[in-house]
């Protein structure tokens, strides 16, 4: 079983390690390595992404900061109790999540946010293990079609059984699956995804967790 963590030289995506390597060249002061969890092992709600963004998670070193992404996630998850402080997209900015834990499916920034399949694959065991860790797990936030199918085939659960969907929740095992559309800036200029929408799966997630 691998760490929950993986080290910041992981080599098992040749592709991904040649990127971060350039990016070491051109930006040395830049996180550029895989992007641990963010959040504690006790959390009861963990939100699951893609993978980093080169100029958000990959620069700073935390899951969605210094996204555009992360301006929705981070407002939303204070406004529902799963954060507290204020969110300064700086990995120093003193935001603690409560109950909550932020990865992402890939943990190295893949070149134009795109994770191939086997490197999904590759990662796939330090999403494993971060689920294993996490004994009090009652929901799961899929943010994104990738992030949801790959939890399916890490609970070793069938995708016909479990169609992805905004707002739409699985009952699986010890908790409970639930799907977002990415809070992707493209998501939300386009309109696919509101603020409305966004605030109203965190309702459900909220409202699962109340419910002990
Ligand atoms: S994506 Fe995951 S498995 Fe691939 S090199 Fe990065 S940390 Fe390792």
């Amino acid at each position: 079983m691998p760490a929950i963590d993986p080290d910041r030289d992981c080599p098992r995506c040749p592709r991904l390690v040649d990127f971060r390597n350039t990016w070491r060249t051109r930006e040395p002061d830049w996180f550029n390595a895989p992007v641990p969890t963010f959040g504690d092992r006790d959390a009861e709600f963990l939100v699951v992404g893609l993978a980093p963004g080169l100029r958000g998670a990959n620069c700073t070193g935390r899951p969605f900061t210094g996204d555009y992404a992360g301006d929705l996630l981070f407002a939303t998850m204070i406004d529902f109790g799963f954060a507290t402080g204020s969110y300064e997209a700086r990995p120093d900015d003193g935001l603690t999540l409560v109950g909550a834990a932020i990865t992402n499916a890939v943990r190295c920034v893949p070149p134009e946010n795109k994770p191939t399949g086997p490197e999904i694959r590759e990662c796939r065991p330090f999403l494993i293990a971060t689920l294993e860790a996490m004994p009090r797990l009652k929901a799961v936030l899929a943010l994104g079609r990738i992030a949801h199918d790959t939890m399916l085939t890490t609970l070793g659960e069938r995708r016909a059984a479990h169609p992805f969907g905004h707002g739409a929740r699985h009952d699986i095992g010890r908790f409970t699956l639930f799907d977002s559309y990415h809070c992707s800036r493209y998501n939300t200029n386009t309109g696919r995804l509101t603020e409305e929408m966004f605030r109203s799966v965190f309702a459900d997630v909220r409202a699962e967790i109340d419910a002990g």
